[in-house]
């Protein structure tokens, strides 16, 4: 009987780990809005990365057929450099790195990667040389443990915890009552957009893509953590090609290059110096977010001090 028993209970654990694979894809693609109708072409080949050059040329875009998103976007990121999109609310910056990673087709122009039009490659293939630290990272009701070795399955407990280290999130998961074996989500430890980000951070550590896209929360985050998040990012983005889409412009100040969105068309480009220099959306951009940071620091002290 107990012969028996074991391979039947081996069969059970196997099926329970597919379906919850399952259960997790789907997650994941449901609160990314993906939509089902991109397909493989029926000739299409595994992407293969030489550099890891990303090229927009031309690129059009539309959610809905008579609203125009993307109105003609080229830019390249050159191999191993970091380029950030800035631009206000609604321009379309988050809507470049969907294109990217194909959740949706460019309705005109293309995204090349190395030379390759991505929509000829294998989608599995190019999502696995991408790495995506989205807006919102998406946490399963599991371990922590778990929630970060989902950037890469066969990653050991001591790689998980050195990416972990590398995210800057380590120290916040000792503190957690159970470790690494902590619960997270509904009824488990529930974690801030800034600690999310970092396990997002973590997972791309150890995914260790070719290509990084990050696309940053919205909130205002305090400086603190701001900081943290950045070490963590600039260790991710060295030496990758890096796309950033940026809502805190004192996190890009570094990058190769800065394209401003406006209205879904490139109204600027150049390094954080030649922008500020020019005093066009850029500088106003920034001295506004100047401003507010700094009446946000003053609440601050004030709240302190009361
Ligand atoms: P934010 O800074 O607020 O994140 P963004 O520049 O990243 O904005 P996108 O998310 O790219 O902007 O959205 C650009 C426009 O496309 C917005 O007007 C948005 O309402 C619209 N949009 C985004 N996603 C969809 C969708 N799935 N269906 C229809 N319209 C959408």
């Amino acid at each position: 009987m107990i012969q028996l028993y074991q391979p039947l209970n081996f069969m059970g654990m196997v099926y329970r780990e597919i379906k919850q694979a399952i259960i997790d894809i789907e997650k994941m693609f449901n609160v990314l809005g993906r939509e089902a109708e991109i397909k493989d072409a029926p000739d299409a080949k595994p992407l293969v990365i030489s550099a890891g050059t990303v090229r927009f040329e031309d690129v059009r875009f539309a959610y809905e057929p008579t609203r125009p998103i993307l109105k003609g976007i080229s830019f390249e990121v050159p191999a191993g450099k970091t380029i950030a999109i800035v631009g206000p609310s609604g321009a379309g910056k988050s809507t470049i790195s969907r294109l990217l990673f194909r959740l949706y087709d460019v309705s005109g122009g293309k995204i090349l990667i190395d030379g390759q039009d991505i929509r000829n490659v294998m989608q599995a293939s190019l999502r696995a040389s991408i790495g995506m630290v989205p807006q919102d990272t998406v946490l399963f009701n599991d371990t922590i443990r778990y929630n970060i070795r989902y950037g890469r399955w066969d990653a050991s407990d001591a790689e998980v915890e050195e990416a972990a280290r590398l995210a800057q999130i380590d120290h916040f998961i000792r503190m957690a009552p159970k470790g690494y074996e902590t619960q997270v989500g509904e009824r488990g430890l529930k974690l801030s957009g800034g600690e999310k980000q970092r396990v997002a951070i973590a997972r791309t550590v150890l995914k260790a893509p070719p290509i990084l896209v990050l696309d940053e929360a919205t909130s205002a985050l305090d400086t603190h953590t701001e900081h943290e998040i950045q070490g963590a990012l600039d260790r991710v983005a060295k030496n990758r090609t890096s796309l950033v889409i940026a809502h805190r412009l004192s996190t890009i100040v570094g990058a190769d290059e800065i394209i401003v969105l406006d209205q879904g068309r490139i109204a600027e480009r150049g390094t954080h110096a030649k922008l500020l220099a020019q005093g066009g959306l850029y500088a106003s951009m920034w001295n506004r977010q100047r401003e507010a940071e700094a009446a946000r620091e003053k609440l601050a002290k004030m709240a302190d001090t009361s």
